[in-house]
């Protein structure tokens, strides 16, 4: 079954994420949960991937990712403070808005 896309459906509510950077992706477990706003391809990225590191005061916002499918893309995403989260977002599941940045 396609699913919507997100932004139809879910109020944009306030998020405590909306201003991360990759500082704080370090500071949680190193790993930036995206998702294709085209084709909904869930990948969780890790210090190979983008440039987590404790000290990069880069907004998660303005990074630009590709998709394996898409080729650059926007995305939505996370950040994840649990291993559980991260197999939750993999599979398909819905993370609480709070862990959300873009
Ligand atoms: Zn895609």
């Amino acid at each position: 079954m396609p699913r919507e896309p997100i932004d139809s459906h879910v109020a944009r509510g306030p998020s405590t994420r909306r201003g991360a950077n990759f500082h704080g992706v370090a500071m949680s477990i190193d790993v930036l949960l995206v998702e294709c706003t085209r084709c909904n391809r869930r990948a969780a990225l890790g210090r190979d991937d983008a440039p987590i590191r404790q000290g990069n005061m880069d907004r998660v916002a303005g990074a630009k990712f590709k998709c394996r499918k898409c080729g650059p893309v926007g995305v939505r995403s996370y950040i994840p403070i649990s291993q559980d989260e991260v197999d939750m977002f993999l599979a398909g599941d819905p993370l609480p808005e709070a862990r959300r940045v873009v």
